[in-house]
Formats: structure tokens, sequence, C-alpha cells
């Protein structure tokens, strides 16, 4: 890269951190509980919304959860209006066709029901059909000027905690990359993290979610932007997500265990909201655009092999990661407690029946993914990861995925 263009690059990657120290991130008022979806709707109608855009997927509609969450908002007599055509990792033509038919049928608020997919979705839904700004032109970082229609969220996953960030993910399908909308205007003005909707998760997706949770946890905990309120927030999700995952997957109609992984995904969003993310994320999103694998099954891939990697660095922040997940004694060294934390994330892993190698993954991919996954982690607005990353340390780690 050249020189002008790597220091531009550090520059607002510095500005932006500073600028993030600066600005009070909104939080969404939120509700929870068994039904709490119900709450939300009738706060949506005391709000004065006349007509509101429910923003889903086909699955959640004939499972009767979109139903079931909006009937309060019929009883009150705002209008409702469906869009299901939301599939797993949105891409522009699903969004553009969402913004469409918003505008056409006058609504004046957003109601994402389901996973991570359809709240991104609704979120940039949202902002453009409320302003006149496009969502190719405010991608990256901070380049919203105008506020959209109000983004209401009931997510139906307990993993990307996009309830709480401002961030939307949305895949351009022709060069196979995920693109990043990242704006405080983002955040949703209201959330309901309603248990009751997600007894009916199937285990292979509260697996994948549940470790998407973990990872956020993680990642926040060990940035080098945590503060003492993310730090609060990431390690009590960690602890959450170590006590309850294991049995939300072998038993999904527990609503104690799905109610916490609700609120262990929300906290680890709004943690990783203020911090980034890492390695993990840099890598699972090129690995899960190439290889179309689920975002939350591709962190869980690399989610060890990046902890084995920051061993020599990070011993003491891995440390009282593994306190927060119930791992090892205080009589241990950092060092031997970080290695058990390593260890425990493979154990869980394991016992939630996650896969150690990539399906799809060729090593012809490798040198693709590792440019991609180096780019996005050390690019414009670089990830605050607590030990820098060598591309023949990043192929050895991709590697370890290929198929055998
Ligand atoms: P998803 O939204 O793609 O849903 C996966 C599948 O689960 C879908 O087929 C859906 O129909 C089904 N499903 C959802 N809820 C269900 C329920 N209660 N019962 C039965 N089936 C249900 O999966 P996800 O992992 O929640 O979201 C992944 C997306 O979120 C990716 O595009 C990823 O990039 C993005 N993401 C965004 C953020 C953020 O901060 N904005 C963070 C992490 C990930």
């Amino acid at each position: 890269m050249h020189l002008v263009t790597v220091l531009y690059s550090k520059f607002m990657g510095l500005l932006s951190r500073v600028l993030m120290k600066f600005i009070a991130l909104p939080a969404p008022l939120v509700f929870t509980g068994a039904g709490s979806s119900a709450a939300l709707c009738n706060a949506i109608a005391g709000f004065g919304h006349k007509r509101v855009l429910v923003v889903t997927d086909k699955m959640l509609v004939e499972l009767g959860i979109v139903a079931q969450a909006t009937k309060a908002l019929e009883e009150q007599g705002i209008g409702v209006e469906v869009y299901d055509a939301i599939l797993p990792d949105p891409d522009f033509a699903q969004v553009d066709g969402g913004i469409q038919h918003c505008r056409t049928q006058n609504c004046d608020a957003v109601l994402a029901i389901g996973g991570g997919s359809s709240l991104d979705a609704a979120k940039i839904i949202a902002l453009s059909a409320g302003s006149d700004q496009a969502p190719r032109d405010v991608l990256g970082f901070f380049k919203v000027s105008q506020r959209g229609l109000p983004t209401y969220c009931v997510p139906t996953t307990a993993g990307t905690g996009s309830e709480a960030t401002m961030v939307s993910v949305i895949t351009d399908t022709a060069s196979s990359t995920k693109c990043f909308i990242v704006d405080p205007k983002l955040v949703p003005s209201a959330v309901a993290l309603d248990a009751s909707l997600m007894t009916g998760l199937p285990p292979a997706i509260t697996a994948a979610t549940g470790m998407d949770a973990l990872t956020h946890a993680i990642e926040s905990a060990l940035s080098r932007e945590a503060n003492d309120e993310t730090r609060q927030k990431a390690l009590t999700a960690v602890s959450m997500i170590f006590n309850n995952l294991e049995a939300a997957v072998k038993d999904g109609t527990n609503l104690q265990t799905r109610e916490a992984m609700a609120i262990a995904s929300y906290y680890a969003g709004s943690a990783f909201t203020i911090t980034n993310v890492g390695y993990v994320h840099g890598l699972a999103h090129q690995l899960g655009a190439l290889c179309h694998l689920p975002h939350g099954l591709a962190n869980a891939l690399f989610l060890p092999h990046i902890l084995d990697f920051y061993l020599d660095r990070a011993a003491p922040e891995l440390a009282r990661i593994a306190q927060a997940a119930g791992v090892g004694q205080d009589t241990d060294s950092d060092q031997e407690r970080a290695r058990k934390l390593v260890t425990a994330v493979r154990e869980l892993k394991s016992n939630i029946g996650m896969p150690s190698h990539a399906d799809g993954l060729k090593e012809e991919m490798v040198s693709e993914l590792v440019s991609r996954a180096l780019n996005e982690s050390h690019g414009l607005y670089g990830y605050p990861v607590p030990k820098y990353m060598r591309r023949k340390e990043c192929e050895e780690i991709v590697r370890k995925l290929l198929p055998a």
C-alpha cells in the first residue's frame, strides 16, 4: 500500500476512535420477558404510528411468529404491512425492495422481526425510506446525514446483537463481499427480547448464533478500545453464555435459558458496537461470504484458533474472560487460565455439535480470503486487536479449517 494511503487510513482510524470516545451512543428502550413483543407493539401504538412495515423472512411468517408478535399492533388499530423477502445475509436487492414497499405503502415506522438478517435489512430500509439517502451512498463509517424512520426490533435469534448496534451488514452478491454501514443513527429506538418467540429455533441455529454472541463478547473484552462499561457487559455476556448456551441447544423450549441467551446477545452487541470486533470477525466475514456459511458458524470455526494466537500477548485479559466463564482457578497463573479458556471454548463448541472444518473451503481460496480478511482487519478503521497478525500467520490459521 502507498505510504500516503497507509498514513491516511491510520489517521482516519485514530480520528474515529477519538470521536467514539465523545459520541454518546443512543441506547434503545428495552422490553424483556416472555410476551414482551406485545408490550413493544403497545408502545409503538402509543408513539402515534399509523402504519408499520414489518421486515422479516418467509419462514417466520409460516411459523406464525410474525402474527404472534404483531397481534397487539392490529388490536390497537395500527396498519401492518409485511415485507417478508429477507434471506440469510441480505443483499441490496432485498433492501431496495423493502424501501420501495415502505414508500408505496406510506409506512411511518419499521418493525424488524427475525434474526440478524432481518434486523440489518430493516435498519437500512428504515433509514433510506425515511430520507433521501440510498444504501450504497452510506456504506462505511459515519456517512449518514439524516435520520430515517423509527426502527423497532424483535430479535428471534440470540446472537448478532444487531438490535443494540449501530451496524448493518449487507452482502454485495456480485463481488461476494459483506458491506458495512456503521452510524449511531442506525441504533433502533426500542427492542423486545421476547424468549417466547425463540423456543422453536432449531439446535444448529441456536448453536451458531450463540457462538456469534460469544465471539462478540470475547472480542469486545479483548479490544484495545474496551472501557469499564463495555468490559462489564462483555464479561456478563460471557458468563451467561457459558451457563446457558449448551442447555438452550439441548432443550430449546426452556424459557429461562432462552431469555438468558437473548439478554447475553444484547449485552454483547451493546459492548462490541463501542469497542469493535477483531480478527475472528475479519476472517469470518470473508469465509461466510466466499463459502456461504452462516455468520455464527464462521465465527465459531475461527474463535479458538485466534485465541491460541493471542495467548502470548493477552494472557491477563484472557484469564479475566476465563474467570467470567467460570473456567480455571484463582490460583492459576494468567497463562494457565488463558489456556484453560481456549480448551473450554473448544469443548463448548464440540458439546453443541459445531464442526472444526469449513465445508466448501478450498486451498485455492486461502490467498484471497486472507487478503480480504487482513484488509478488513487492518484497513481504514482497523480492528483494535491485542496482537498484530502477519499474512503467513493468517494463512496458517485459515488452512487449519480446510476439510480433511
Ligand atoms: P439469520 O437472521 O440469517 O437467520 C437464520 C435462519 O434462522 C433463517 O432461516 C431464519 O428464518 C431462521 N430463524 C430465525 N429465527 C427463528 C426462530 N425463532 N425460529 C425458527 N427459525 C428462525 O441469522 P442470524 O445469525 O441471526 O443473522 C446473521 C446476519 O446478521 C448476517 O448477515 C450477519 O452478517 C449479520 N450480523 C449483523 C450484526 C450487526 O451488528 N448488525 C452483527 C453480527 C451479525
